[in-house]
């Protein structure tokens, strides 16, 4: 985990567990976190790095959405939780199923190495919900969360217009192939093309290294560029193991290789039930 500051009043800490990056905003009022990671002893990591540079109350934690990389560790923060209304939503239903008690035993089972980090796991939901945005305001400082979609129906980005800095979530995926199973490729597109207006110097991604607008061109480069050949190849009749075959693709990042794959078929699927 480092902590880095981008800002007077801006932070953020890279590469927690899963790789996931957090960050938190200090205002005169007290402090918004973004994001908890995947475990709640993870998430004490974060609170110690926050209190290596601040005193002041933890007034909100904003989860950019709800997977679990994301969210299990929001207990930690014992503060309001903000996130966009299907967020709450969807982990309200995540609760019942693949988050029930008994999963999570199963999970640990089969994950031995994540036994003593969710031992104490409570999840805790949203209990601060938005539809289109919400601005939050720390007294001198003014933090737009803006609902867009695309990487799930739920996420939403964190806008510091004052410092030129955004909290993009998993709609960027630094240097890396973006993970799809639950997003939608048309509205991920959609999505870019408004974090691209907005005002900011410095973007920080769910996953990866810090990074500003080019990397949302890569990101819109790449989806579109899915978006046109699987078309193309769909009307020539390939099916979707021989099209994720194809080298027309272009090639986006060094990590996670095999999920361009997947990335390919996930779009396939999207056109083909239009
Ligand atoms: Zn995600």
């Amino acid at each position: 985990m480092v902590l880095k500051r981008i800002t007077e009043n801006v932070f953020c800490i890279l590469g927690g567990e899963k790789r996931i990056n957090t960050g938190f905003v200090i205002g005169k009022n007290g402090v918004l976190v973004i994001d908890s990671t995947f475990s709640p002893e993870d998430a004490k990591k974060v609170l110690k790095q926050i209190r290596s540079v601040t005193r002041k109350p933890i007034r909100y934690l904003f989860n950019t959405h709800h997977h679990s990389d994301h969210t299990f560790g929001n207990q930690v923060f014992s503060t309001k939780v903000v996130a966009h209304r299907e967020c709450k939503n969807i982990m309200t239903k995540l609760l019942e199923r693949e988050w029930s008690r008994d999963s999570i035993q199963k999970y640990v089972e089969e994950n031995p190495e994540w036994k003593e980090k969710l031992n104490n796991l409570k999840i805790t939901l949203p209990d601060l919900v938005f539809d289109d945005s919400l601005e939050i305001d720390l007294g001198n400082l003014k933090i737009n969360l803006i609902h867009m979609g695309g990487h799930t129906k739920d996420t939403s980005i964190a806008h510091i217009a004052s410092s030129k800095v955004l909290f993009a979530g998993d709609l960027i995926f630094q240097g890396r192939y973006p993970f799809m199973r639950d997003g939608n490729s048309q509205r991920w597109l959609f999505a870019l093309k408004k974090i691209r207006d907005l005002d900011f110097d410095v973007l920080v991604p769910g996953h990866g290294y810090l990074c500003d607008k080019r990397e949302v061109e890569h990101h819109i480069g790449y989806f579109e560029n899915l978006l046109e050949n699987c078309k193309k190849f769909i009307q020539e009749n390939l099916s979707s193991d021989q099209i994720a075959k194809r080298n027309e693709f272009t090639r986006f990042a060094r990590r996670n290789v095999d999920r361009h794959e997947e990335n390919i078929k996930k779009v396939c699927s999207e056109l083909i039930q239009m």
